[in-house]
């Protein structure tokens, strides 16, 4: 089982990355350390996660002591939404950079189709509480994801939580130079995605899962929300296998060629999630995997149902 994904500019992206989100600037240093010795070679960062300083300080930790060369990391950020006109896109980049102190990155994505008003609020919002919109289309955005790949800023570009209609409009936009490589969605026993990975298999567009645990720490979960890594359905798949209910959750990505970033900051748990190129899930185990699906979004990002380019009202 391949441990890398190929994009479609020829990059190898590992196929399991350190996720980052939610990771307190106090612990992310250890966090991507541990994950690094371990034998990661790809972090998922991004600018609105205010942890890219202490991400950059463990990565530069791991290149000073001689652990890794640059070459073989695989590092990936995200433009936030109130980076999203053309001529501020650059700056959004620059500041990832400067914070990870790195001089590229490998892929650098659109985090959300939707722009929001540019300013010093990071999620600038109405008296409804609902994100403002700036005036952009993510087609303009696009053009400047281009430019900083002809500025040597970064390898790949791609999107996050397109669905397909907006992944269309990019493909078909009158002079694309660079398609997307990798769409990154939530993606788990809960949520599926199958048509949508499908799609993108199709034109040569990469997906990483996010939330591959079902982000039990995220800042809005409820009591009452399924939980995956308590179902007893995934552990007695665990236990036949004689692995965790994560080794589970992250090996059924792997084998849909799917590249899967759990987040921990727990140096036994980074290690366990990457425990999980020697054991294979039988077709039965896939099959009974993808019959949980009951469309549960851990990430709905409400904030932007009234947004006019809100992903989540289309099928997929
Ligand atoms: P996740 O990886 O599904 O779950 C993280 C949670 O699971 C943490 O509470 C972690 O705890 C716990 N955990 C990790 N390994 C475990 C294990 N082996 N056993 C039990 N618990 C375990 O959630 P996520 O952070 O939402 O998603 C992963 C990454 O995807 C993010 O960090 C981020 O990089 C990316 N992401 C991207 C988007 C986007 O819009 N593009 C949205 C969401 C997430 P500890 O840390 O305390 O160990």
């Amino acid at each position: 089982m391949a441990t890398v994904v190929t994009l479609n500019t020829g990059a190898k992206m590992p196929i399991v990355g350190l996720g980052t989100w939610k990771s307190p600037p106090g612990k992310v240093t250890e966090a991507v350390k541990a994950a690094i010795s371990a034998g990661y070679r790809h972090i998922d960062g991004a600018l609105v996660y205010d942890n890219e300083a202490e991400v950059g300080a463990g990565v530069d930790a791991m290149l000073k002591e001689g652990v890794v060369k640059r070459e073989d990391l695989f590092i990936v950020s995200k433009l936030w939404c109130t980076f999203h006109e053309k001529s501020k896109v650059k700056e959004g980049c620059q500041k990832t950079l400067s914070d990870l102190k790195l001089d590229y990155l490998d892929l650098y994505l659109v985090h959300w189709p939707m722009g929001f008003k540019h300013g010093t609020d990071t999620f600038p919002l109405d008296n409804d509480g609902l994100a403002i919109s700036d005036d952009t289309s993510f087609l303009e955005t696009w053009e400047g994801m281009e430019e900083l790949v002809d500025a040597g800023l970064v390898k790949a570009i791609g999107i996050s939580n397109f669905n397909r209609e907006q992944i269309e409009a990019i493909l078909n936009k009158p002079g694309l130079k660079y398609k997307p490589a990798n769409n990154q969605i939530e993606c788990h026993p809960y949520l599926t995605q199958e048509k949508l990975i499908e799609y993108c298999h199709s034109k040569g567009i990469s997906i990483t899962a996010y939330s591959p645990l079902g982000s039990p720490d995220r800042p809005w979960a409820k009591p009452e929300d399924p939980s995956l890594l308590d179902d007893p359905k995934v552990q007695a798949i665990a236990e036949k296998h004689k692995k965790t209910s994560a080794q589970v959750l992250i090996r059924f990505h792997i084998q849909r060629n799917v590249v899967v970033i759990p987040k921990s900051i727990t140096p036994q748990r980074i290690q366990e999630n990457f425990n999980v190129f020697d054991f294979e899930l039988s077709d039965e185990d896939m099959k009974t995997i993808l019959g949980f699906n009951r469309g549960f979004r851990a990430c709905p990002m409400h904030w932007g149902l009234k947004h006019k380019d809100y992903p989540f009202i289309a099928e997929y």
